[in-house]
């Protein structure tokens, strides 16, 4: 999924690029208004309300007059009357400084469940909460899409073949990566994590101590 980040101070815009793209969002970063108003559609947007050119809710105001992107608000002011001027404006939530990147991702997903409730795909794998579509092996959680790497989908693909059966680390290593791998799993161990993060709550890759791993749908 493409985020527009609308937020003038480096290190915090630095470090909420880096958290996303942890966790699978693909982050076009821009420092001011007028780069923001100028930028091609992404999915979602959010916005600092301080920026250096122009008050980020006039940004709001004229995105909000150009369509219905999911937007959040970003800000150092505490002040109650701008979240509630925010929100009247057409944003979708507000999120506060300081804050962490779980914080905004639980934000970001909240607000995509509401305005894009997940659409019905052929040839998919869904729970509640988590889709993959093998045609385009693409991935959605909650409505959101996720970037995975290759080896990533793979790994999840394999495992969403049957969820809640238990796959040997040797069956998934021969499936995933090569058929006759001998050598060391941890790459299969770091895979692994980056899908537990990725996926965040909306399904679990469990550990079966000895054995191997299982995919769990919530
Ligand atoms: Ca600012």
């Amino acid at each position: 999924m493409r985020v527009l980040l609308v937020e003038d101070d480096e290190p915090i815009a630095e470090s909420l690029t880096r958290g996303l793209s942890r966790y699978g969002f693909d982050v076009e970063w821009v420092k001011t208004g007028a780069e923001a108003l100028a930028a091609e559609p992404t999915d979602m947007v959010l916005v600092d309300l301080g920026l250096p050119d122009m008050d980020g809710l006039d940004v709001c105001r004229e995105l909000r007059a150009r369509g219905d992107v999911p937007i959040i608000v970003i800000s150092a002011r505490a002040d109650e009357t701008d979240r509630v001027v925010g929100l009247e404006i057409g944003a979708d939530d507000y999120v506060s400084k300081p804050f962490g990147v779980r914080e905004v991702i639980a934000r970001m997903r909240a607000v995509m469940r509401r305005v894009r409730p997940a659409v019905a795909q052929p040839d998919a794998t869904r729970s509640s909460r988590l889709t993959i579509d093998r045609r385009a092996r693409r991935v959605h959680v909650d409505g959101i899409e996720i970037t995975l790497t290759p080896k990533e989908y793979d790994l999840l693909a394999f495992l969403a073949e049957a969820p809640g059966a238990v796959f040997t680390r040797e069956q998934i290593m021969e499936a995933v990566w090569d058929a006759n791998w001998f050598g060391p799993t941890k790459t299969l161990d770091v895979h692994v994590g980056a899908l537990r993060r990725k996926l965040g709550d909306a399904a679990a890759v469990e550990t079966v101590r000895g054995v191997g791993f299982r995919l769990v749908l919530t």
